[in-house]
């Protein structure tokens, strides 16, 4: 056989999956708490979807769709994030009309992009995100911020960079644009084809080209920030003073322009300072998206949210050295000496199951001494041996690992006592 898994997606095998499983655990909870009930939707939409939101101009759009016709000829495109379909779901089912607006939804589930693959880069991926939309008061904006950096930090990381910025309005925008077209025209030459059709469509990506990064004049280009109204100016600071109130650090980089075309005012991105992470340090990118509901056909709904991966999220773990608790621990290993004790064994089992305790048994018809072996390297807790005379006196020695101590308990007082004992 000659299979492997696809370029840019992995398998995640036991060892690694309760680390997953354990994340997922934890951004649960922190939804559940901050009030962000979960959405799923599909994870293929309309192509058009993408191209209108996330922007035609952008990497995505241009390079990373997995587009396809199905046998019905619709062009559909494999969801390369999840706000579009968040947003298109909220205007479908009409959410701008329930009494309590924002509505706060999150997601957890793939995303698919044709990249590069490298450490933190894959072409599935999963992303957790959260989307506040029909509110643009800028106490929602640092409560989104606050849920991300509260499931880094309960997930364990310390190395954190909270780095925001304000992209500012439609009108910000419009007179930035201007001055960027001025900057880069004389020299646009001297950039990437992509940077030389971007300068008309939408200069801003120019700002967050990756081939083109160490051009000094996007040292020198205008500063969005500079560019700032007062109405602006004063929805930022006042992001600002909530995230104060919060206790959350922040640093203002002017020149944070992220790779989707539906942000405007907030902006952030999360990264890792860890020194062990590599070239990838971006763990989370969200912002603010007034318009996009109107442009996908619902009312004046402003919104905002982010996205991360979980994957970017265990590799910062990894760089830091610090491990999650996870929980696989394994309760009870019986070991059967023959036949007649198997059968017993088997019935033991299931009721130490059905009391939640984890029970594991041989089913290789191993001997004692490997089955006792298989006890060790699985780190059983507790440990009953059953042979002619456990079935004699209906009674066993149940040993405990850990304490290397053992008490003998009849069969019909095992769920009891191990129940007992669990919680202890
Ligand atoms: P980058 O600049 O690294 O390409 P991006 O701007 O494309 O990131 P977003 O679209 O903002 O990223 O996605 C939000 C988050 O999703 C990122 O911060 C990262 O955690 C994660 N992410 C994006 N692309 C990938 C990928 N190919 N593999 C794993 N995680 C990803
Ligand atoms: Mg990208």
């Amino acid at each position: 056989m000659n299979y492997k898994v696809p370029r840019g997606t992995q398998d995640i095998l036991p060892g690694q999956s309760e680390k997953w499983q354990k994340v997922e655990e934890i951004i649960r909870q922190l939804c559940q708490v901050y009030r962000y009930q979960e959405i799923r939707t599909p994870i293929f939409e309309q192509t058009e979807l993408f191209q209108r939101s996330v922007g035609d101009t952008t990497d995505i759009v241009q390079k990373e769709m997995y587009t396809f016709k199905d046998r019905g000829d619709r062009s559909l495109t494999l969801r390369p994030e999840g706000t579009a379909a968040v947003v298109r779901s909220y205007v479908e089912h009409k959410m701008f009309g329930q009494p309590d607006q924002p509505v706060k939804l999150s997601y957890i589930g793939p995303m698919f992009r044709y990249e590069r693959q490298q450490a933190g880069r894959y072409r599935q991926f999963v992303q957790f995100g959260v989307e506040a939309i029909g509110s643009k008061d800028p106490a929602i904006d640092a409560e989104v911020i606050a849920l991300a950096m509260d499931v880094y930090e309960t997930a364990g990381l310390k190395n954190l960079k909270l780095v925001i910025n304000s992209l500012g309005d439609a009108d910000v925008r419009a007179a930035h644009r201007d001055a960027l077209i001025k900057h880069f025209e004389p020299h646009i030459g001297d950039f990437c084809s992509d940077c030389q059709n971007r300068l008309e469509k939408n200069p801003l990506r120019i700002l967050d080209c990756k081939v083109d990064r160490e051009n000094p004049l996007m040292a020198t280009a205008p500063a969005l920030t500079d560019y700032l109204n007062e109405e602006s100016a004063a929805y930022f600071e006042a992001v600002k003073k909530y995230l104060d109130v919060l206790g959350i650090t922040y640093v203002v980089d002017p020149n944070l322009v992220r790779g989707l075309d539906y942000y405007n005012h907030t902006t952030f991105e999360i990264m890792s300072t860890a020194t062990d992470l590599g070239a990838i340090t971006t763990l989370c990118g969200g912002g603010r998206y007034n318009g996009l509901v109107e442009q996908i056909g619902g009312p004046e709904s402003p919104g905002i949210g982010f996205a991360m991966s979980i994957e970017r999220l265990l590799l910062a773990l990894e760089a830091e050295g610090r491990s999650l608790d996870t929980d696989n621990a394994l309760d009870m290993y019986i070991v059967a000496m023959d036949e007649q004790a198997k059968l017993k064994a088997v019935e033991l089992a299931s009721s130490f199951r059905a009391k939640g305790i984890s029970t594991e048994l041989d089913y290789a018809s191993r001997k004692v001494k490997a089955q006792m072996k298989s006890a060790d390297r699985l780190d059983a807790k507790w440990v009953i041996v059953l042979g002619e005379s456990e079935l004699e006196e209906q009674a066993a020695n149940v040993k405990n690992m850990e304490l290397g101590s053992q008490e003998k308990v009849p069969f019909h007082d095992l769920v009891n006592y191990l129940t007992k004992h669990k919680v202890q």
